[in-house]
């Protein structure tokens, strides 16, 4: 538990059990920082280090706030800048090798869309004029990216833009977290969280058995898997989350070639192919108010196949690696959410921001637990963080005794 013996002068070291729940992208990142900060850290997943059931993993790693604006609040845009301040340090510390490129992003149309197209330039134009955006000629766009100009005869580019790859990012930080001798509890379901006095509980299922953690603190990173419908009554449900599903394909193709992330404007989607590493290319993304995390269907696969084939001819010759479906936390609201009690915080809500946010996110995160650690006020006004991202008091109750927490 808790050792609260060694203040120092200056600042304060207490170290804690921090147990996180979900190891999937804001677990992991929030796990090496605390266990490299001095804490005890027990990581708890449903499923194996892979992480193929999250969101995390299904990701395309976009890191365009720009690219998002028209669709999201000033706050996300904000803090997505932000982040992209904070990822290349953050990406020094892990030993392991991850693809993070700061190269920019281009915005292109076809002509029939060019009204769309001209009312995203205008609308960067007049809400985020302090960031760059240049309007390409055919020249231009040439210039920067030679294949693209059977394509098309303009496009705009916004060179702050930038992507990581997520999944090269998700083995880091498990190595990370390895070499940091973090305990992580794999194919561990939990299905309670609890507080009470100066203890904090877990309870998981393992295979058939069912086990009780102890600790100081929770952190509830679940993701998707706090909505109402699949959490337990005693996990702490968020009822406001839902689920929005994403389908989007990997696709191999060495004879195109793109070098940053191009998203096609259209009026009813919002279309990118992002160029990863070794010839492979992210085709996504649909976005559908829907919970069905069934494979991909029909209707979106011929979307994006054509879409991605209206950018570039070359992709017909593509080979299909991956095709993938996976549910984005969010709120009614779609912002994403710090909530604290006492020895609980949850974080969620990230929707399609997980990358663009996640640093920022981190450090409030940090903030927030620093607050409880050393039972102060959690002041909005004290965190720079604070105006993007408040932190707000969660409204779960503890009426249980634990010793009513019994296993089965
Ligand atoms: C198709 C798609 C494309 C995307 N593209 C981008 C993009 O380009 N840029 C960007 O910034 N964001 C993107 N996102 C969004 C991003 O992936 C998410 O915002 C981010 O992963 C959310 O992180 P998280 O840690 O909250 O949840 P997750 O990464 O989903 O992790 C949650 C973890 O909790 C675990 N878990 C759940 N329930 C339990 C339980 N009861 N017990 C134990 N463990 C549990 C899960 O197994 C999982 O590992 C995309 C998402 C999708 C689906």
């Amino acid at each position: 538990m808790g050792n609260d013996s060694q203040a120092s002068v200056s600042v304060r070291t207490h170290s804690y059990h921090i147990a996180i729940v979900g190891a999937g992208l804001l677990g992991r990142m929030l796990a090496t920082e605390l266990a490299r900060s001095g804490h005890q850290v027990t990581l708890l997943d449903k499923d194996n280090r892979l992480a193929k059931q999250s969101a995390a993993y299904a990701a395309a790693g976009l890191l365009t706030p720009l690219g998002e604006a028209m669709h999201c609040e000033a706050n996300i845009v904000a803090m997505g800048f932000e982040s992209l301040k904070l990822w290349p340090k953050l990406l020094a510390q892990l030993s392991g090798y991850t693809f993070f490129q700061q190269a920019g992003a281009l915005m292109v149309s076809h002509e029939q869309d060019a009204d769309h197209y001209q009312r995203y330039v205008r609308f960067l134009a007049s809400h985020y004029p302090e960031h760059q955006c240049q309007s390409l000629n055919r020249e231009q766009l040439l210039a920067l990216e030679p294949e693209l100009g059977r394509s098309f005869h303009r496009g705009l580019y916004l060179p702050e833009e930038g992507q990581i790859g997520n999944r090269k990012l998700l083995i880091a930080l498990a190595q990370e977290l390895q070499h940091l001798g973090v305990t992580w509890h794999e194919q561990a379901q939990v299905d309670g969280i609890h507080q009470q006095g100066n203890h904090s509980l877990v309870r998981y299922q393992q295979g058939k058995q069912q086990q009780l953690l102890e600790c100081d603190y929770v952190i509830d990173c679940r993701g998707c898997g706090a909505r109402a419908s699949q959490s337990t009554e005693r996990a702490l449900p968020l009822a406001d989350l839902r689920a929005v599903r994403g389908e989007l394909f990997q696709l191999f193709a060495p004879d195109v070639h793109l070098h940053r992330p191009v998203r096609l404007m259209h009026p009813r989607y919002q279309l990118y192919i992002a160029p990863k590493t070794h010839g492979y290319y992210v085709v996504g993304a649909t976005e559908i108010e829907s919970e069905d995390n069934a494979p991909m269907t029909v209707r979106s696969s011929m979307e994006l196949l054509s879409a991605a084939y209206s950018v570039h001819p070359g992709f017909a010759e593509a080979n299909i690696r991956q095709h993938v479906s996976q549910l984005r936390p969010a709120f009614s609201d779609n912002q994403p959410k710090v909530l604290v009690n006492e020895r609980i915080l949850q974080v969620n809500g990230l929707y399609r921001h997980g990358f663009l946010i996640a640093p920022v996110v981190l450090k409030q995160v940090h903030y927030a637990l620093n607050q409880m650690f050393n039972k102060d006020k959690i002041s909005q006004a004290d965190s720079p963080y604070g105006r993007w991202l408040p932190i707000n008091q969660s409204e779960a109750s503890f009426n249980e005794h634990l010793s009513q927490w019994s296993i089965n």
